[in-house]
């Protein structure tokens, strides 16, 4: 419920606080909001502990704004920190492609908020964050609003379906029907059951051009689907509709895949975007062939977690909605106290798990180091390191590492330190454990031991 200017003023009497370095009040009155008449902040606080400590909320509870909390607090053991997250539990996208094909269970993927807040002592708050006064730093929830001294957004990617409909409901009816199966949830299960459920013909994916979220999870997507469809005589092909024109990453590890392993459940077509989607004939076109599907999952663009639009905080469409921050130090640009990381950053690096996650460590120094009142950090490249499965019968993957390095001259980052093994014929089984071990790290990084 918004709260009128009056109202405003009436509630926030003496309650003005420093929002510095001295903590948020345990005060239940919202700040004022009389400089800011367009703010719709509730009228309640959320049902959280007062503290006198600096608090730091975290907004989403993925692989980087769960880094951010553990480590603020690990490095800032005096500040009160608390993960606002929408969802009720954590589902991991990396090794999804796995568990389509019942490689692993959901108990792998699946991971608990409550054991993550209990073991690195932060607070898990459910709720999804819906409005942001800046000036007095107070973050709106679904469940009330609270005062912060140091604010992490973190909301991940949406997708961006402009580029082949701007029909609302026939955009609703790709995501309904053939979703992407990018962000984790229903659209997983939904792929699952198409892949289980499917009885011969083209199966429809699409690869999206731009910085995408995890550039080879397409390519591995269609080999573990087309292995599924040799290991199980299903007399149909995976359709892969790359608007690139070629493989984006790893591509000597899954050409040679596509082309040894899956020659006839598999065909890749590169440099095709799609101009047009008729779902009710189920024909897609591109500029000059017309593909028949019996059934699909389009990707599409992505962009910039919402949620930064809505705060005035992401650049502009050109730009993707990305969040509009110091490249170097995350930090907002136009608003003080806040920093946004993980997926829907601005810079090119790979929009992975691991590459979240070493960021989020390193968002959490520079906030602790402000708390702490040390000097400033040093600016650290984050690390991308990715698996990926080229088959699942016998399981085998490929992989690359990489590191960042920022150029001072230009401005710009690049790869640095790259290795790669795309060599799936005589390393893959080994690559395919390694992908599993380093799973089961990021989860324990991420949530600790299940006993706690
Ligand atoms: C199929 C697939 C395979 C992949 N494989 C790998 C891999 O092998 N290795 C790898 O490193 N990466 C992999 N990735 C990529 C990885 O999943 C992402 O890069 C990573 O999830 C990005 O982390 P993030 O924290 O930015 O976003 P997310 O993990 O998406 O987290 C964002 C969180 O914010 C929450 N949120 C958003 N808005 C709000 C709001 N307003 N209020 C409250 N909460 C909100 C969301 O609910 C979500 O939990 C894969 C991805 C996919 C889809």
């Amino acid at each position: 419920m918004a709260i009128s200017r009056r109202e405003a003023l009436t509630l926030s009497g003496a309650a003005v606080v420093s929002t510095a370095l001295n903590g948020c009040t345990g005060s239940s009155e919202p700040k004022p909001n009389s400089d800011n008449p367009s703010s719709s902040i509730n009228n309640y606080k959320a049902p959280l502990h007062d503290t006198t400590k600096p608090r730091v909320v975290v907004v989403g509870g993925g692989w980087s704004g769960l880094s951010v909390a553990k480590n603020t607090k690990a490095f800032a053991p005096d500040a009160d920190v608390i993960l606002v997250e929408q969802r009720h539990e954590f589902k991991s996208c990396p090794v999804s492609n796995l568990w389509l094909v019942d490689k692993v269970d959901s108990e792998f993927l699946t991971h608990d908020y409550l054991q993550a807040a209990r073991h690195y002592n932060y607070t898990y708050f459910h709720a999804t964050a819906i409005g942001l006064d800046k000036e007095k730093q107070i973050l709106d929830t679904s469940n009330g609003y609270i005062e912060y001294d140091y604010l992490v957004l973190a909301p991940g990617i949406d997708y961006d379906y402009s580029r082949w409909t701007d029909d609302i409901a026939f955009e609703n009816r790709l995501k309904q029907e053939y979703p992407a199966a990018f962000m984790p949830g229903s659209e997983h299960l939904t792929l699952k059951n198409k892949i289980k459920n499917f009885k011969g013909g083209n199966f429809l994916m699409t690869v999206p051009s731009g910085n995408y979220r995890c550039l080879p999870a397409p390519y591995e997507r269609a080999c573990v689907i087309a292995d599924y469809f040799k290991q199980n005589n299903i007399k149909g092909k995976v359709l892969l509709l790359d608007e690139n024109n070629s493989i984006t990453i790893k591509e000597k590890g899954f050409q040679s895949a596509f082309d040894e392993l899956y020659k006839d459940y598999l065909e890749y077509i590169p440099g095709a975007p799609i101009n047009e989607i008729d779902l009710d004939n189920k024909i897609v076109y591109t500029e000059f062939d017309e593909y028949e599907f019996a059934d699909a999952s389009f990707y599409p663009h992505v962009r910039g977690g919402k949620i930064l639009e809505k705060f005035g905080l992401a650049k502009d469409a050109k730009n993707k909605l990305e969040a509009h921050i110091n490249q170097l130090t995350y930090e907002a640009i136009g608003a003080k106290n806040i920093f946004i990381s993980g997926d829907t950053r601005p810079m090119g690096f790979s929009k992975s798990g691991n590459t979240s996650n070493t960021e989020g460590q390193y968002v959490a120094r520079i906030i602790a180091s402000k708390i702490n009142n040390t000097k400033p950090i040093a600016w650290e490249p984050a690390t991308t390191a990715c698996f990926s499965a080229v088959s699942i019968q016998p399981e085998k993957a490929i992989y690359i590492y990489t590191q960042y390095s920022y150029d001072k001259e230009t401005k710009t980052f690049n790869f640095a330190d790259t290795t790669a093994d795309e060599n799936w014929k005589t390393n893959g089984p080994t690559n395919a454990d390694s992908n599993y071990s380093w799973a089961t790290s990021l989860y324990f990084d991420m949530f600790g031991s299940k006993d706690s």
